[in-house]
Formats: structure tokens, C-alpha cells, sequence
């Protein structure tokens, strides 16, 4: 249908690197093209240049679940999270993007009474950060998602935590919305441009070296995910940070039949349904440390049948895809947004399973850092070096069962 369209223009520009710039972001994933449209938009700064080794949005950006909340529990995450949320609810209108975002909310099951307590509490908490939260009971459960066993009797649902405000946005579109905004300010955005060394004097970043050639900076900001340990040791660092293996499935598009995201409390299981009908879930890590971003069969199995045993009518639906993302995963479970012990460089990463809802609120408060060389009050807890004192972890790996 779309082939007899001429005229066509592409959504950003193709610029060569130039020699040098104010500000080089490595990594062209949600994160990196979030932070440098806020440097443009909210800084006026706009000699930048995001490089990135692949295509905008071949990462995580492309390859996530898509769900987007605000139900964390920890000082620290429950403020970042909860601003970027707002982000998030404003982000059509700012980047003049239709991202689809939905706000169909999000229910935490729960399945004893001690979970229940734990359910309650994080309600409140969340409550209390400004944010949404509703206890419901089974028969609140079942009013909103009748389709769930709820006669198992090995797992039976006690009730669920309802985050009407929580939901899915469509990832892609997330990274090309960024994308475009950074272009239209300025920003050069260069594919194909993969960062083979960091150029370091007297402890100052000076620049990189890429596939591309050299190009000189004032200031570098990786974001890169994944490849955070790898980059990072490009300037001498070692992150506390291991890279593991995430799968994700989706079936044949059916008729609307979830129109909520659901978490399992007993197994690692969540679903949604995505806009074209596909059942899209998901489950834990591989659990081995790899760059591979191939999974294999015992998580696919896993999966499954936790998804079997919650709600067992999706057995009918045939599944259609499976795919993997490389997840840099931290020892408490939360990000890092810091300055680096070299002059000029800072480092974005450690989101593992929940860094596509953060991708606005990371973006903003990365360019904060960048910019005016002080911590964003949100973020302002994400530091290097809780890691070394032991001071400041925030150990909140996930969310009960809900990682994503
Ligand atoms: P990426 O898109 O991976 O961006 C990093 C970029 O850096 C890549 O494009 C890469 O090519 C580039 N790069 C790497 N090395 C170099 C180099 N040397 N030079 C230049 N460029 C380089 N999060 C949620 O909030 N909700 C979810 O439901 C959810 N589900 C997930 C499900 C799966 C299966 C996976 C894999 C992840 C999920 N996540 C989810 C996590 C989320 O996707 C990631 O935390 C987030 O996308 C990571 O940030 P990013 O978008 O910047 O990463």
C-alpha cells in the first residue's frame, strides 16, 4: 500500500561526523536519544552528536515489552519513576508524536497473605509519592480480568495491586519520536558509527575513537545499555554491572481480549495485548551472563507454563516470535546516572529490566548532569559509588514478580 508514495522524506538527517563537538552521546537507544533531545530542548545545547554502532532503535529501545509504570517502592526510584511517568504523560504533545501510549493499567497479583501485606505497602508508599494505587480484592481481581484461573487451587489469587495509571507505549515509535525531536534541534545523529576507544589526557575526556574516525568532544555520556561494561573499561572502569539475557514472545494476533498489563505473583510471568492483537509477554532472565541475545528453551518453558497455569485459554493462541535483549543488570536492582572519575565523562546505565518506562526520566535527568554538572534532584540517588561504600543501595530488582 505504502510503495507508490514518492516524496517521502526521512524522518532525521544522515550528517557525516563532523571533527568535534560540545557533547558526544554513545548509544543510540531510548536513553541516548532521550538525553540529547532535553540537552537541546531544555539546555539550548545543540552541538551534539548521538553515535550509535547499529540503527536507532536495533536496541532494547526495539526490543522491550513496552510496559510503563510508576509502583516502585524505594526512596530513590519511587521519585524518579514517578517523574518520569509524568513525562511520559505529556510526551505525545512534546515531541508532536503519536507514541501510543496507554494507560490501561496494571494489576500485581498476589497470592498470600504475605504478599498481600507487601502489596499494601508498596500501594502505600506509592500513594504517598503522589502516585496511583488501588488494592483489590479477588472478587475486584475478577471483575477485571474474569478470563484468570481462579479455581487453582496450587496458587489461588488473593486479590491484586491495580495501577490504574500504569500501562504500554509503542517502543518504537518512543525511539523515533526522540529522534526526530533531537534532529529538528540540531543534533546529529550518526548510524553505522560504533565507539572503539575513549580518548583520555591527564584524567579529561577528549574525544572518541569510532569506526568512522576520531572525533574530538567537550564532553561524553555513555549510554549504551547492555555494552556498559565494555564501554566503560574503554576508559579504564570496571562496572558493577553483569550482562544477561531477556526474552520476550508474542503470539498471532487475536481479537482484544487483555485490555490490562498482568503480573503473576507466583512465577515470572506478565502480559499484555498489543495493538495489533498479539499476546505479548514474558518472563525472568536466562541467568547467565552473556552478549548473546539469543535465549534458550528452559526460560521459553518456563514461561509458557506459568502463563498456562494463570490464565490457561491463552494455550489456544499459537505463538508467533521470540526474541532476546542484553540486559545490564546491577547488584541492587537499580540504575546509575553519574559523573565518571574522568573529567567530562558520565555514565547512564544499570536499568536492567526497567528501562523502557524510564526512558524519559533518565534522558532528562542525564541532561541535567551533563549540562549544568550537578544531579537532578529525581536521580539523585542513582551514584556510582554506592556500589564501593555499600551506602545508598536501593534493593528493588523488580517489583514482585513485575520486572518489566
Ligand atoms: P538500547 O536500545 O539497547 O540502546 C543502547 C544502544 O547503544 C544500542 O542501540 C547499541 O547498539 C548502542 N551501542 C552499544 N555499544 C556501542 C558502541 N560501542 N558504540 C556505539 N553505540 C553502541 N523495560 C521496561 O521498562 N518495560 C518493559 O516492559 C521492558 N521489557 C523488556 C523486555 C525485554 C525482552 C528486554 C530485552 C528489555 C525490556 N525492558 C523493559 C528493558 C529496556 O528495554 C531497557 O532497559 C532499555 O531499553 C535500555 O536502554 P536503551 O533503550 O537506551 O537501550
Amino acid at each position: 500500500g505504502l510503495t507508490g508514495n514518492k516524496g517521502w522524506t526521512p524522518h532525521w538527517r544522515d550528517p557525516a561526523p563532523k571533527p568535534a563537538y560540545d557533547i558526544i552521546i554513545i548509544g543510540g537507544g531510548g536513553h541516548g536519544l532521550s538525553t540529547a533531545y532535553y540537552l537541546a530542548r531544555e539546555h539550548g545545547l545543540t552541538n551534539i552528536a548521538v553515535l550509535e554502532k547499529g540503527y536507532i532503535g536495533g536496541g532494547n529501545v526495539g526490543r522491550n515489552t513496552t510496559i510503563v509504570r510508576a509502583n516502585y517502592f524505594l526512596p530513590g526510584n519511587s521519585e524518579f519513576y514517578s517523574h518520569s511517568l509524568k513525562l511520559w504523560e505529556n510526551l505525545e504533545n512534546d515531541l508532536n508524536y503519536n507514541v501510543m501510549h496507554s494507560q490501561r493499567g496494571l494489576i500485581n497479583l498476589f497470592h498470600s497473605d504475605g504478599q498481600r501485606d507487601a502489596f499494601a505497602r508498596r500501594g502505600n508508599a506509592m500513594i504517598n509519592q503522589g502516585d496511583d494505587a488501588i488494592l483489590l480484592d479477588r472478587e475486584g481481581v475478577r471483575k477485571h480480568l474474569p478470563y484468570l484461573d481462579f479455581d487453582n487451587t496450587r496458587f489461588p489469587i488473593y486479590g491484586g495491586l491495580l495501577h490504574p495509571r500504569g500501562g504500554t507505549a509503542r517502543h518504537d515509535a518512543v525511539a523515533w519520536g526522540y529522534a526526530r525531536g533531537a534532529d529538528q534541534r540540531g543534533v546529529d545523529l550518526i548510524q553505522n558509527c560504533e565507539v572503539t576507544g575513549i580518548d583520555i589526557e591527564n584524567g579529561v575526556v577528549k574525544g572518541v575513537q569510532t569506526t568512522r574516525g576520531a572525533i574530538r568532544a567537550g564532553k561524553v555520556g555513555i549510554v549504551v545499555a547492555g555494552r556498559s561494561g565494555q564501554v566503560a573499561a574503554m576508559a579504564g572502569m570496571r562496572l558493577p554491572i553483569e550482562s544477561h539475557v531477556l526474552q520476550a514472545f508474542v503470539t498471532e494476533g487475536i481479537k482484544p481480549v487483555i485490555d490490562h498489563v498482568i503480573s503473576f505473583g507466583m512465577g515470572h510471568f506478565y502480559i499484555s495485548q498489543s495493538d495489533k492483537g498479539g499476546l505479548v509477554f514474558g518472563g525472568d532472565l536466562d541467568f547467565y551472563a552473556s552478549y548473546a541475545s539469543r535465549g534458550n528453551l528452559p526460560m521459553t518453558e518456563h514461561v509458557m507454563e506459568a502463563g498456562m497455569t494463570l490464565m490457561p485459554m491463552i494455550g489456544k493462541s499459537k505463538v508467533l516470535r521470540s526474541w532476546g535483549g542484553i540486559m545490564d543488570m546491577t547488584p541492587d536492582g537499580s540504575p546509575i546516572i553519574d559523573k565518571t572519575h574522568i573529567d567530562g565523562l558520565y555514565i547512564d546505565c544499570g536499568w536492567c529490566y526497567g528501562g523502557f518506562k524510564a526512558v524519559p526520566g533518565s534522558g532528562f535527568s542525564f541532561a541535567h548532569l551533563i549540562a549544568t554538572d550537578r544531579h537532578h534532584a529525581p536521580a539523585a540517588r542513582y551514584r556510582l559509588d554506592r556500589f564501593r561504600t555499600g551506602r545508598g543501595l536501593m534493593d528493588e530488582e523488580g517489583t514482585g514478580s513485575q520486572h518489566n
